[in-house]
């Protein structure tokens, strides 16, 4: 008999495919990131075909005791990555992570103080049809208007004002440092649950480049897929066992069935990775690559939000150019460059296109892209904004460096 690669050939072919545009074009988008040969064979493994309903040496199912030790190595090595005293690895992605922060510790109708979207916030920070914005009462805190950094004196100003039950810290779109122990010190004024959600960070956190959120925050939330190089998922932490607890069952039996122990396996081995020294060299070449791609872009005369970044992303205004997010990410797409496009703190541009671009840095520098590299990745973006095709080009130039 044929190998099952063999005979389902439309599936396959486009996998093929898939691998073939990863490696050819240039991966500029700030949430995405290439993982290791060890975290795809995990995930691809005779793991996914074992239920685990509950958590270790709970669990409802028989023949759950190589599965129990498997997710319980993912607990700690996170435990041991972000210093928590408890972990649950379980959701299927942020957003599920992030739905089972709300279940377990708010309830429908209370105030939610988040960062508002068009500044940089997530869906699951209160759009108004996600669940977020649908169940609860969001307010919006923004950057300030001279600067682009979140104005901490505004956030104290607006949970003063409208007493939030929860504050949440954390963002999509922003490339300034998040400052926890001063939400934290705000969360404790009013009285607020202060959740960070480190989707976008938690590779920089674990590799020693930006501040923790888990000493001030009480409930830490992330994607494992994005700066961390894990396989798509989520995991939530907390340094208060009572809150873990509401959080397990938020997650079992709340809202989700039996959890993905072969994706587990993949988080376990990233996280294994990320404890390794390598990563922290890694996520401090990511920020160096960012800042020096920033400035190239500067010297071109781009206006980045901000001025600036200190992680792995920041975000072009490209209003002054005549264009919007979705006119340059179709001019970079045909060349073969991927970005995503970005609403623009106070943006005059209709959301649906957004004024600017988001850009990062994590998934060329896991391919081993440096700071030299980056004028050049510069030039490319500036000429295919300029309706050149450049297709060629980043072609040979992405093909110089290896995917894992
Ligand atoms: N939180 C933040 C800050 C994010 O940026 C994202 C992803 O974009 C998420 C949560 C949600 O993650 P997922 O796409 O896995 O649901």
């Amino acid at each position: 008999e044929k190998p099952a690669a063999v005979r389902d050939t439309a599936i396959f072919d486009l996998i093929d495919r898939e691998r073939d545009r990863q490696l050819h074009g240039l991966e500029l988008i700030a949430s995405e990131n290439f993982t290791s040969a060890a975290v795809r064979e995990a995930q691809g493994s005779v793991l996914t075909n074992k239920y685990a309903e509950g958590y270790p040496g709970k669990r409802w199912y028989g023949g759950c005791e190589v599965v129990d030790q498997v997710e319980q190595l993912a607990i700690d090595r996170v435990k041991e990555l972000f210093g928590a005293a408890w972990a649950n690895v379980q959701p299927h992605s942020g957003s599920s992570a992030n739905l089972a922060v709300y279940n377990a510790l708010i309830e429908p109708g209370d105030t939610v103080l988040g960062m508002d979207l068009s500044h940089g916030g997530h869906l699951t920070h209160g759009n108004p049809v996600n669940f977020s914005g649908l169940r609860y009462h969001i307010v919006g805190y923004k950057v300030n208007p001279e600067t682009e950094l979140i104005d901490m004196d505004e956030v104290r100003r607006l949970a003063h004002e409208h007493r939030p039950k929860m504050i949440i810290a954390g963002a999509s779109a922003y490339s300034r440092t998040i400052d926890f122990a001063a939400f934290r010190a705000i969360a404790d004024e009013v009285g607020a649950i202060l959740f960070a959600d480190v989707a976008h960070i938690a590779g920089l956190i674990a590799g020693g480049v930006h501040p923790n959120a888990l000493p001030h925050a009480h409930v830490v939330a992330s994607t494992t897929h994005k700066t961390l190089r894990g396989p798509r998922g989520g995991i939530i932490l907390s340094n208060d066992p009572e809150i873990g607890a509401k959080l397990d069952r938020a997650v079992f039996p709340g809202y989700q069935g039996g959890p993905l122990e072969h994706v587990i396996a993949a988080k376990a081995v990233a996280f294994g990775e990320a404890l390794r020294p390598e990563f922290r060299t890694y996520a401090a070449q990511i920020i160096a690559n960012a800042q020096a791609l920033a400035n190239a872009f500067q010297n071109l005369g781009y206006r980045v939000v901000s001025g600036g970044t200190d992680n792995h992303l920041f975000v072009l205004d490209l209003r002054p150019q005549g264009l919007n997010g979705t006119k340059a990410t179709r001019r970079l797409d045909a060349s073969h460059i991927t970005i995503s496009k970005s609403t623009l703190p106070y943006d005059t541009e209709k959301i649906l296109h957004g004024g600017g671009i988001r850009i990062g840095t994590p998934a060329v520098t896991t391919r081993g892209m440096k700071e030299s590299d980056m004028p050049r990745i510069a030039d490319l973006i500036d000429r295919a904004l300029k309706e050149q095709d450049v297709k060629a080009e980043v072609h040979a130039f992405a093909g110089g460096f290896p995917l894992p």
